[in-house]
């Protein structure tokens, strides 16, 4: 996220169910690996139900082991601090298939999404995060099944418990007009009608406006979008085209996003829109996606996507995804969102006369922090922030002759931000999680050096490519690599009331 034009200034439940007896026959059937799971979509269990091996933590159970099965209530949030409500407890969701039939002209959409999931516990039910629609239906397997609605929370209920380790897939069916949540600093968010045209902007809470699911970045899945529209009309999404099947006077598009992705970072936009493909750094597919009216100035603007690819991969490894691209949206709005693989883009950036170099190689470096490396929890939004705003110096360091990163760096620590380690939901993106965050890491290259922190960066981007990360996680890394605990240092940077002076 890149609050270019609004308000930075710069540049721009625990419930018991009945007790049951489950019997594991585990120990000689000891693969962990997922697709040892049981293919049935969904395990149940019952006072009398024996259960597999692949449905139990085997590596830890003798041969013959029986135990008492105590289904609890999923819980109604993953335990963020800042947002008690996002998300969910007692699953892992694997792969969401969200199947949207839009027209250009109307605002109501009609949807349909499996969730794939693995449970974390024995369930005697479990949460769902959406908010609006007419929630038509709620299937496990073939089974219709129980569910309750209590504001953004949706409670299914199956009619057995669903065992700790099982594989399960619930299938939803909902339409209406969807309705946008709001957040202070970028205003509305969610899925956005604007007429013609509609698209996504999910940071941070907006993704369970469009479709349900466990809407926190901890919990990662990859995606498949069925996107059908008019013919003619272009839908767009995450990831590969994989095929565009033509039904007459519709069209369906399909887009896979094979890698882990949080739900915030999932987009469809619908439009008039024109795909330009081309060639990035070694190969890498590159598809941009600009409104149509705006696809000659877009494409100028984005000409040196490429480049900036390459230059942040010098930094950061190899780029995390199997395409990238800008998607340029005829509408005004005040900021630029690392939606993943596509980035999404207000008009101004294809028709201002300013260079937008610096917002575009911002939210390609989202694509390594925030959406390869997702938070376990948002209060480390510097982690993203802070991380994208120094590649922005990063890419002008390599670039523009006679930028000083010095002086810019001094330019921002002469702000003394407050603290940036406890954030909170109303204030995520205020400016000093992004300028004292890019400060931090300015003043840890000048106190362990160039070459080591080139190695932190490159061993932090790798070492947690599509996985979760959090504050102790990138300290312990640094740790390792200055030889000496840095600790005191990240409490200093982080936590002191007024930004610490720069190291000379
Ligand atoms: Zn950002």
């Amino acid at each position: 996220m890149d609050l270019a034009t609004t308000r930075r200034s710069r540049r721009r439940g625990v419930a018991m169910a009945g007790a049951a007896t489950l019997l594991f026959f585990g120990a000689a059937c000891s693969s962990d690996s997922p697709t040892s799971a049981p293919s049935t979509e969904a395990s149940f269990a019952d006072s009398t139900t024996s259960v597999t091996s692949s449905t139990a933590p085997r590596t830890t159970l003798p041969p013959t082991t029986t135990r008492t099965l105590k289904p609890v209530a999923g819980a109604a949030g993953v335990g963020d601090p800042l947002f008690p409500g996002l998300g969910n407890g007692g699953y892992d969701v694997t792969n969401y298939t969200i199947a949207i039939d839009a027209h250009p002209d109307d605002p109501a959409i009609r949807a349909t999404t499996r969730i794939d999931a693995i449970a974390t516990a024995d369930l005697v039910s479990f949460n769902l995060d959406l908010h609006g629609f007419t929630l038509r239906s709620v299937r496990i397997g073939d089974t219709a099944t129980t569910f309750v609605r209590d504001g953004d929370e949706v409670i299914v209920t199956p009619s057995l418990p669903i065992v700790d380790r099982a594989k399960f897939s619930v299938d939803l069916a909902y339409d209406g007009v969807p309705a946008p949540l709001s957040d202070p600093d970028i205003g509305r968010v969610g899925w956005l009608d604007i007429g013609p045209t509609s698209y996504v902007v999910g940071e941070p809470h907006g993704a369970h406006s469009w479709f349900p699911g466990n809407d926190h970045p901890s919990d990662t899945a990859t995606y498949e979008f069925r996107v059908t529209v008019p013919a003619g009309v272009t839908a767009v999404a995450n990831g590969v085209l994989r095929e565009k099947r033509d039904a007459g006077d519709s069209t369906t598009w399909i887009w896979d996003q094979r890698e882990p992705m949080a739900t915030y970072l999932a987009t469809v936009a619908i439009g008039d829109f024109t795909i330009q493909n081309g060639v990035g750094p070694h190969g890498l597919p590159l598809r941009h996606v600009f409104a149509t009216r705006l696809a000659s100035a877009a494409a100028d603007a984005t000409a040196r996507t490429a480049e900036m690819i390459d230059v942040l991969e010098s930094w950061f490894g190899l780029y995390p995804f199997a395409t990238y691209g800008a998607l340029v949206v005829d509408d005004a709005f005040g900021f630029a969102l690392e939606t993943q693989t596509l980035s999404l883009f207000p008009r101004s950036i294809a028709v201002r006369s300013t260079p937008s170099e610096r917002i575009q190689v911002h939210e390609l470096a989202h694509q390594w922090f925030g959406d390869s490396l997702t938070l376990a929890r948002w209060q480390d939004i510097w982690l993203n922030e802070g991380f994208a705003s120094y590649a922005e110096s990063l890419w002008l360091e390599r670039t523009q002759p006679g930028y000083d990163i010095d002086r810019e760096m001094q330019s921002f620590a002469n702000k003394r931000y407050g603290p940036i380690a406890h954030p909170t939901a109303d204030n995520l993106f205020a400016d000093a999680e992004y300028e004292r965050g890019a400060v931090v890491l300015h003043a840890l290259r000048r106190t362990v050096g160039d070459q080591t922190f080139s190695a932190i960066m490159l061993d932090y981007a790798t070492t947690f490519s599509h996985r979760s990360v959090d504050t102790a996680a990138f300290v312990a890394l640094v740790n390792r690599h200055a030889g000496e605990p840095m600790d005191a240092f990240f409490d200093q940077w982080l936590n002191a009331p007024i930004s610490p002076a720069l190291p000379g």
